[in-house]
């Protein structure tokens, strides 16, 4: 065995690698950027090497910088994670020629598969099941429409070198065949300098089922069932579950059977996975290879109890899969929601800065929280804005929901927005729970974007009776201060108004046994809990004749509180009954008129101004050039008008909502 291991990546999969080679008892090295120097994973490993400048062109890609580090740590092997290098053929040459171990498959499986018109060829030679089409590379927009024709629409027109959902476009007509051909070629050309281009049937409603399979370096492969992933935005995975609520025991089996001869096919060792589309009829077809760690390999761990990482290490070490398949057991149902820095509520901007206040929910035999950031750690514009894999196991597939509710209200994230309203509003879409996915579930159900109006809708009594409670406590404290101004002194009172948006709900209140409880109509509602001032999670019981266990986050907030529940804010403020009346003819507060300002969509760089002060523009026209997360966003002006005053010049960074431009 290695006595000590690289990990040729950052975030939370360098975290993870390193608690496994920990637990083996492997001495780990880090590698880290400029951006990275205080990350989590830099603290975690025993040592650390730093590898170049933030952007990862110039450190975390750099083939050579990487085989250096493990000259200078004596490091004898490599895990890649996933991403960066980790399906470079040229990376793995590189370091078997240095005598350093790769901990993931050969280099020509990498090859084969790295291409998807010379995968699917392979695939088709071993007997797996593909996606009817033409495997050979399009000429032009001609002969697209002609082979489209051929197969039938809908077909879907893909970049051979893609990944990520680049260069992939859907077909439903020959003016759409045309379109489709150019703009992938061209994303394709830009994206991965390979403009290759192929055409393929659009299964309709499909879902995607992939396959983990593990091989060891004497001819033994197995698979460890499979993840289903269909829940995506732009083809990007959001959720994923083992198992599948939709394959039958025989689909599986023949789905893993052919995984297994595709692996076999190109000699596979190691962890991959083998990713298919199932049609309606549980028609299965392959899409592609990942010869890698995926992501989502969390919940294959949690309902095999295998480590998946522990298996590429003792592989690359040489050693036998001792694993027969009758020895893979699945057991129970896990769910993985990825945890981003973006705003939801804006089209999922990512949402960059610090993290003021960081508290993941425990880890316990149900919850798994795999991250690589820390409270006051910054989510950088130079990476992935991931926050954490939150992943939850259950016997049954409804308790992990419920469990995956419970944890997603146990995640207190301050500082950046986040992503953790979306996945509550998926968990509680009754689509979900019912299992009923395809990979357009996000776009059917959400057509227009994520709104606040989406989440899901809760009983006002729950957060009256938790605002209820949190307001006694600070009233009980206020009214035991000394040195009260006599005639002036706090009472308790029975009688207050939650004011919740514009409603005012009344309530009377009274002590009882562990908690209080409320009369406001309708049966009593009873609030227990051991909740104290000073504490960001309300953890209790309110009943109203049945009884809700809630984790409530809560901030101050002015006079009132903001609570968070179930992906839900409330801002909520308690006031006397006289109070509240008095609240009621307020003149609300009309929000500032900001349609005169060019405002900064998201946190960024300022990278070019095309305006100046006094010039006139015509709608359309391009203002500003904001880069964030590597992409440049071109600012245009929304309407014809003059430019009054300038207020950030070029080189700035700028935060979201920034003013950037004043119109007169
Ligand atoms: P990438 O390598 O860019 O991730 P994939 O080929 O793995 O591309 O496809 C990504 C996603 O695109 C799939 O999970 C599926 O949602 C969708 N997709 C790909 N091919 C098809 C197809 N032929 N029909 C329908 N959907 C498809």
């Amino acid at each position: 065995m290695f006595k000590k291991i690289l990990i040729a990546n950052r975030g939370e999969i360098a975290c993870r690698v390193i608690k496994t080679a920990r637990k083996m008892g492997i001495a780990t090295v880090a590698v880290y950027s400029d951006a990275d120097k205080d990350a989590l994973h830099v603290q975690m490993a025993d040592e650390a090497v730093h590898i170049g400048p933030a952007p990862s062109a110039q450190s975390y890609l750099v083939i050579d910088r990487i085989v250096e580090a493990c000259r200078r740590t004596g490091a004898e092997a490599v895990h890649p994670g996933y991403g960066f290098l980790s399906e470079k053929r040229e990376f793995q040459e590189a370091l078997a020629a240095a005598g350093i171990a790769f901990i993931g498959p050969d280099a020509h499986a990498i090859f084969a598969m790295g291409d998807k018109i010379e995968s699917k060829k392979l695939a088709k030679a071993a007997g797996v099941s593909s996606v009817p089409g033409f495997l050979g590379v399009i000429k032009d927009a001609d002969e697209a429409v002609s082979i489209a024709r051929e197969i039938g629409y809908p077909v879907m027109i893909k970049a051979s070198a893609g990944g990520g959902g680049k260069g992939m476009r859907l077909a439903r007509t020959d003016t759409e065949a045309r379109e489709g051909f150019a703009s992938a070629t061209n994303e394709a050309r830009s994206s991965f300098a390979d403009d290759r281009v192929f055409i393929e049937k659009y299964i309709e409603n499909p879902r995607h089922i992939e396959i983990q399979v593990l091989g060891d370096s004497h001819g033994h492969v197995i698979y460890l069932g499979e993840r289903e992933c269909s829940i995506q935005r732009r083809h990007q995975k959001v959720i994923e579950e083992a198992p599948s609520p939709f394959l039958t025991a025989a689909v599986r089996a023949a789905m893993g059977e052919q995984a297994v001869a595709l692996a076999k096919a190109v000699n596979y060792k190691s962890a991959g996975t083998v990713e298919f589309i199932v049609d309606t009829e549980r028609n299965f077809y392959f899409l592609e290879m990942n010869t890698r760690l995926q992501v989502e390999h969390p919940v294959t761990e949690l309902v095999t109890g295998l480590d998946l990482v522990e298996w590429m290490i003792r592989i690359a070490a040489g050693e036998q899969l001792t694993l027969r398949q009758q020895d893979v057991r699945i057991r129970g149902w896990a769910l993985e929601a990825r945890v981003y820095a973006e705003d939801p509520f804006r089209n999922f901007m990512p949402s960059i800065g610090r993290l003021t206040r960081y508290l993941p929910p425990e880890e316990s035999a149900n919850v798994r929280v795999d991250t690589g950031v820390y409270e006051g750690g910054e989510i950088s514009m130079y990476y992935d804005p991931m926050i954490a894999k939150l992943c939850t196991f259950a016997p049954v597939r409804d308790l992990a929901i419920s469990h995956m509710r419970r944890a997603l209200d146990e995640y207190f994230i301050r500082g950046l927005n986040h992503n953790i309203p979306f996945l509550a509003a998926l968990m509680a879409h009754p689509r979900f729970v019912r299992g009923d996915l395809t990979t357009n579930f996000i776009a059917e159900e959400y057509p227009d974007g994520f709104h606040a109006e989406d989440l899901p809708v809760e009983d006002p009594r729950l957060l009256v009776g938790v605002a209820a409670f949190i307001h006694r406590r600070h009233v009980e404290r206020e009214a035991t201060l000394s040195g009260q101004m006599p005639g002036h002194e706090v009472k308790v009172g029975s009688d207050w108004v939650v004011r919740f948006g514009d409603q005012n709900y009344p309530y009377t209140i009274r002590d009882i046994e562990g908690g209080y409880a409320l009369e406001m109509g309708g049966p009593t509602v009873t609030v227990l809990s051991d909740w104290e001032i000073g504490q960001p999670f309300f953890r209790g019981v309110v009943n109203d004749d049945n009884d809700h266990q809630v984790v409530v986050q809560m901030d101050r907030h002015g006079i009132g509180y903001r609570l968070f529940h179930a992906g839900s804010r409330a801002d909520v403020v308690v006031l006397t009954p006289r109070a509240a009346e008095l609240a009621a003819l307020m003149p609300v507060k009309a929000p500032p008129d900001m349609s005169r300002f060019l405002l900064s969509p998201m946190p960024g760089l300022l990278v070019s101004l095309a305006v100046e002060e006094g010039q006139e523009i015509k709608a359309g026209e391009v203002l500003a050039v904001v880069e964030a997360m590597k992409m440049e966003n071109i600012l245009r002006a929304e309407r014809d008008g003059t430019v009054a005053s300038i207020h950030a010049r070029p080189g700035e960074s700028l935060s979201v909502d920034q003013k950037i431009v004043e119109f007169a």
